[in-house]
C-alpha cells in the first residue's frame, strides 16, 4: 500500500513539471538519454493529418483506417491502424500539448502535434457521429438532423415504392402533422436555401484577392496583441499560485482546486496557442474567412451534382435549428455565413418566407437542372459583396482577438 502511493506521488510529481512517464502515444517516442517525450519525425505528420481528415466531418473511422494503411502509417509493432487505434488517437489530448493522467489534466512540456481548436473540433465530430450511428438504417440522409416544427419530435423516413419519404414521428404525443414529403422535395427546398449563401467564381475571386490585400496589410500589426497576451499569461500563472496557496493552507477544497485549476490550465493552453499562432501570422481570421468563401463558392457545384451527403454536410456547416412544418423546410443561418445569406431573395421563386420555398410535388431529375440553372447563373448576383466579406471577415477577426 504504502509503496504503491509512493509511486503514484511521484507520478504526480513528474506531471505537475510537465513530465511524462508513460509510453509516450504515437507520434511521439520516449527518449532515453533525455528522458523526455519527442516528435517521431515519421510519424507526427500523419497523426495530425488524421485529426484534420476527421475534423472535416467527411470521413468515417472505417475510412481513416484505410487513409492511415494507405499513408502506410503502422503502429509499434509495425501493424496497420485498426479503428480502435484512431479512436485513441483522436480521443488523446496529449497531441495538442496537455497530458491526461487519471482524469486529470496537467500542463505537459512536450511539442503538441496540432491545436487546441483542432482537437475540440474532433471531439464535436464526434460527438455528432456517434449520435448519427447506431440508427438502424442509415440509407435516409436527412434523418437525425431535422425536427417537427410543431410537437418537436424526430423527424423519420420510410420507403415507399422506390421513394424515400419524410415525416414526423409523433413520438411526443399529439401532432397534425401527417403529411410526407419526398426526398427530392426536401433536396429541393435545401438547394434553395443555399443558393442564398452562393458566390459565384467571379465574386469568389473578388473577395479572396481582397482578403489577400488586407492580410499583407495586417500581418505587420500584432505586436501589441502578442503583449496582451503574455499580461494574460502572467495574470493566469498569478491565480494559480494563489489558487495552490490557498489549497495548501486548506481555504479551497480540493475538488475546488482541481476544477479551477484544469480550468486556468486550459485558458493558459488557449492563451499559449493564440501566441504561437500570432508569432507567426497576425492574421487568423485568414483561413477561416476564406473557407467560408470557397464553401459558398461550393454550393453551386454540390447542388448540380445532387450529392444529397454533401448538401447535408454543408446545411449543417452553414445552419441551425431544422425543422419541417406542412412539408415546408425551414432553417437558421448560423454566423458567419448569415452575413452571405442575409436579404437574398429571388423573385423568380414563390417563397413565402426567406427561408423556406414551397415545393410543389417535384419530380427529381429535370428539376434539379432548371434549379441549379436559375438557382446559379452565372452573373454576379450581388454587388454588396465587399460589405458581407468585411462582416465575415470581422467576425473571424473578433474570434481571433487579442482579449482573453
Ligand atoms: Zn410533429
Amino acid at each position: 500500500m504504502h509503496k504503491k502511493s509512493n509511486i503514484k506521488r511521484g507520478i504526480r510529481q513528474k506531471l505537475r513539471r510537465g513530465e511524462w512517464s508513460a509510453l509516450a502515444p504515437i507520434g511521439y517516442f520516449n527518449d532515453s538519454k533525455t528522458r523526455k517525450v519527442v516528435l517521431d519525425s515519421k510519424k507526427y505528420h500523419k497523426v495530425k493529418k488524421i485529426f484534420e481528415l476527421y475534423a472535416t466531418s467527411n470521413y468515417s473511422l472505417p475510412v481513416l483506417v484505410e487513409i492511415a494503411k494507405k499513408m502506410n502509417f503502422k503502429n509499434r509493432s509495425g501493424k496497420n491502424l485498426w479503428i480502435h487505434s484512431i479512436e485513441q488517437i483522436l480521443d488523446n489530448p496529449f497531441y495538442y500539448g496537455v497530458m491526461r493522467w487519471k482524469g486529470e489534466i496537467y500542463e505537459g512540456t512536450h511539442p503538441p502535434i496540432i491545436s487546441k481548436k483542432l482537437y475540440d473540433k474532433v471531439q464535436e465530430v464526434r460527438k455528432q457521429r456517434s449520435r448519427s450511428t447506431g440508427k438502424k438504417n442509415k440509407n435516409f440522409v436527412f434523418r437525425g438532423n431535422i425536427y417537427c416544427d410543431e410537437c418537436g419530435a424526430m423527424i423519420t423516413a420510410d420507403t415507399h415504392k422506390g421513394h424515400n419519404y419524410y415525416h414526423c414521428t409523433r413520438r411526443k404525443g399529439k401532432c397534425s402533422q401527417n403529411k410526407y414529403i419526398r426526398e427530392e422535395g426536401l433536396a429541393y427546398q435545401m438547394a434553395v436555401a443555399l443558393s442564398k449563401i452562393w458566390i459565384n467564381d467571379t465574386t469568389k475571386s473578388k473577395m479572396l484577392r481582397y482578403l489577400e490585400k488586407c492580410k499583407k496589410k495586417e500581418a505587420g500589426e500584432s505586436a501589441s496583441a502578442i503583449q496582451g497576451l503574455e499580461t494574460g499569461l502572467k495574470t493566469i500563472d498569478g491565480k494559480l499560485n494563489r489558487l495552490l496557496d490557498g489549497y495548501i493552507s486548506g481555504i479551497v477544497e480540493q475538488e475546488e482546486y482541481q476544477t479551477k485549476r484544469q480550468d486556468l490550465i486550459n485558458k493558459k493552453f488557449e492563451i499559449k496557442q493564440k501566441l504561437d499562432s500570432l508569432a507567426q501570422d497576425s492574421t487568423g481570421w485568414f483561413e477561416p474567412t476564406k473557407e467560408v468563401v470557397i464553401d459558398c463558392n461550393s454550393v453551386g457545384e454540390i447542388v448540380k451534382e445532387k450529392n444529397y451527403q454533401r448538401f447535408v454536410e454543408i446545411v449543417q456547416k452553414a445552419g441551425a435549428n431544422f425543422v419541417l412544418k406542412d412539408k415546408l423546410f425551414s432553417f437558421s443561418w448560423k454566423e458567419p455565413f448569415n452575413f452571405i445569406s442575409k436579404n437574398r431573395n429571388f423573385t423568380f421563386l414563390s417563397t413565402k418566407s426567406p427561408d423556406v420555398f414551397n415545393p410543389l410535388s417535384p419530380s427529381s431529375k429535370k428539376l434539379f437542372q432548371s434549379l441549379a440553372q436559375k438557382l446559379f447563373p452565372e452573373t454576379d448576383l450581388f454587388q454588396d459583396w465587399w460589405s458581407r466579406v468585411e462582416k465575415v471577415r470581422t467576425y473571424y477577426k473578433d474570434n481571433f482577438s487579442a482579449q482573453q
